[in-house]
Formats: structure tokens, sequence, C-alpha cells
């Protein structure tokens, strides 16, 4: 409750011989101000999932999708992931609020393979404090029992610092899900300290290179050398590669002279509701 945690702010900052200010208070609040919105938010189901495409460039053609959370508020209001999940990772909620996510993202995608895209695979953010569960590998596949979905339209995006943190441990976490019969992607690649060694051992099939690299690939000859080295070195890798954050066409010429497997970004779409996501699908569009 607020009370206790204040009490508890204020022992810390005690022990620490730290002074208690206001702005402690406010920060403190405002934490749990959310957390107690986000707990209500879950019973109520005011998540949504909104799906962005990524496009395989060799053909143009929508291979997969990334579901992305959004919180809408009863008063209309959309609340990005950016606000809330780092909220939910610091307290148990990120426990079921993962579970929603994935069990909800599963449940779709089952729809659109039945309904004649079978060629599709969902795409689904895991976080650090879901990662390191002891349990997680069983709670993926109870989800991937209950919703019906074959494992092979469904992907794991772990980030980079994340598999970092305990490599053996996900290495062999990573190897678990590959033998249920999913993939996983290193997201914001570029963005960590993963070295070359550890890379060739984690169980994976793909590295998403951060858009802060890609934004600037056309104008900073950094970026432009670092996205070329990566891609070069996850194609001997034997590892595909997708690059998030695409905006313009220049963007796209460039990932497509490096042979870079996938996009994704603003230049072909931005991430849609669920229906929207349905009528980009029938209305066959490609790159
Ligand atoms: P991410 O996984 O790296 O997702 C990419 C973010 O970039 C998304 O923001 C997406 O909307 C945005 N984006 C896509 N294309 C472009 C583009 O062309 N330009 C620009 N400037 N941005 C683009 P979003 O949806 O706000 O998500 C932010 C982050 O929140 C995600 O980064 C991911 O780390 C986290 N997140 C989102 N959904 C979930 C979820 O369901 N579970 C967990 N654990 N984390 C999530
Ligand atoms: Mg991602
Ligand atoms: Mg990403
Ligand atoms: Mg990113």
């Amino acid at each position: 409750t607020a009370d206790m945690a204040m009490t508890r702010a204020k022992q810390a900052g005690r022990n620490n011989f730290q002074f208690y200010t206001a702005a402690m208070d406010t920060q403190a609040l405002e934490r749990l101000r959310i957390e107690n919105q986000l707990r209500h938010a879950l019973v109520n189901e005011e998540f949504v999932l909104h799906y962005q495409p990524k496009v395989e460039l060799s053909s143009g053609r929508v291979v997969s999708m990334e579901a992305l959370v959004r919180w809408q508020k009863p008063d209309g209001a959309m609340v990005p992931p950016g606000v809330f999940i780092p909220v939910a990772e610091e307290t148990a909620l990120i426990g079921p609020m993962g579970d929603w996510i994935l069990r909800a993202a599963c449940l779709q995608t089952r729809q659109w393979v039945e309904s004649g895209y079978d060629h599709l695979r969902v795409a689904v953010n895991i976080s650090a404090r879901q990662f390191q569960q002891r349990d997680f590998v069983q709670q993926v596949q109870a989800v991937l029992e209950d919703t019906g979905l074959n494992p092979r339209h469904l992907e794991l995006e772990i980030t980079e610092s994340l598999m970092m943190v305990d490599v053996e441990q996900a290495i062999e976490s990573l190897s678990q899900l590959k033998a249920l019969g999913l993939c996983m992607s290193v997201d914001d690649f570029g963005t960590g300290y993963s070295s070359l060694s550890y890379l060739k051992r984690f169980p994976i099939h793909a590295l998403k290179i951060d858009q802060s690299f890609v934004r600037e690939i056309t104008t900073d000859a950094d970026d432009a050398a670092i996205v070329s080295a990566i891609v070069s070195m996850a194609h001997n890798l034997n590892l595909e590669v997708v690059a998030e954050g695409v905006e313009t066409a220049e963007h796209l010429e460039f990932l497509k002279k490096l042979q870079c497997e996938e996009i994704q970004g603003y230049y072909f779409s931005k991430p849609l509701d669920a229906k929207a996501f349905t009528e980009l699908l029938k209305s066959g569009r490609s790159l």
C-alpha cells in the first residue's frame, strides 16, 4: 500500500543517510498510482495488442508481425508500453501481464492461420523478469497448448542485454524453447554488449538491428558501417537480420544492398490493431 511504501522509502533514505525529499515522495507515489491502475487494467481487460508487420525483402511479402502492447484507458487515452512495462517489471505484475500478452498474441495468430494465412509468425516481446522466471519455458508450453497454436507460428524477441545477464541460463532456456519448436530473435541488437563468441552459442535464428542505428544509416557513416558489419557478421553465423525503424525509401535501399532479410518500420506500416492488420492481410499489399 501507499503508506507502507512511503515508510519503506523513508527508512531506506535514513539508512543511507540520504535526505528525504519531496521529490522522492512524488516519484514513489506516481509509481504506486500506476501500479494500482495497472492491476485494475489487467482485471478490466484494458490492454490491447497492436501488430506491426515484418516484410521479407526477397518477396516483399508480410511474413510476420510483432505484437506490441498498448494500454487503452477507459477515457480513451492510449498509453505506450514504455510507460507501464517498466513499472510492471518492478512489481510482480509482469507475470500475469506477460502471460496475458502471450496468450492474446497466440489466440489472434491462430485465427489468422486458420483463415488461410498459414505462413505467418507472431513475434512476442519477453521482458527480463518474465524470461528469468524459473518456469518460463513451461509457461510458454502451457500457452501453446491452451491456445492450440502450432509453435512454428511463434517467435520470442529477447533483448541483447537480457541474454547477457546470465549467459549459461539463457542458453539453457533458449535451447528448451527451441526444442518446443518456436524460434527466438535478439531484440535491440547493437545496444548491448554481446561478445561474438556468445552469439554463436545462442540457439537463435535472427538479430534485430536496433532502430537507433537504422535511423542514421543514410546520413551517418559510422552507423552505416556498424549496420554493414552487423549484417555480414550475422550472415557468417547463419543468422537472419531484421532491421527495425525503417522509415524511408533510402533506408530500404541501403538494407536491400546489404541483403538484410526482413524490414520493419513506418515506411511499410505502423503497428495496427487486429482489425486493421486483418485488412492489410486481405489487401495482399506487399513492399
Ligand atoms: P521494441 O520491441 O524494440 O519495439 C519497437 C518499437 O519501435 C515499438 O514501439 C514500435 O512501435 C516502434 N517503431 C516501429 N517502427 C518504427 C519506425 O519506423 N520508427 C520509429 N521511430 N519507431 C518505430 P512501442 O510499441 O512503443 O514499444 C516500445 C518497446 O516497449 C518495445 O521495443 C518493447 O521493448 C516494449 N514492448 C512493447 N510491447 C511489449 C510487450 O508486449 N511485452 C514486453 N515485455 N515489452 C513490450
Ligand atoms: Mg521487439
Ligand atoms: Mg526492437
Ligand atoms: Mg528497439
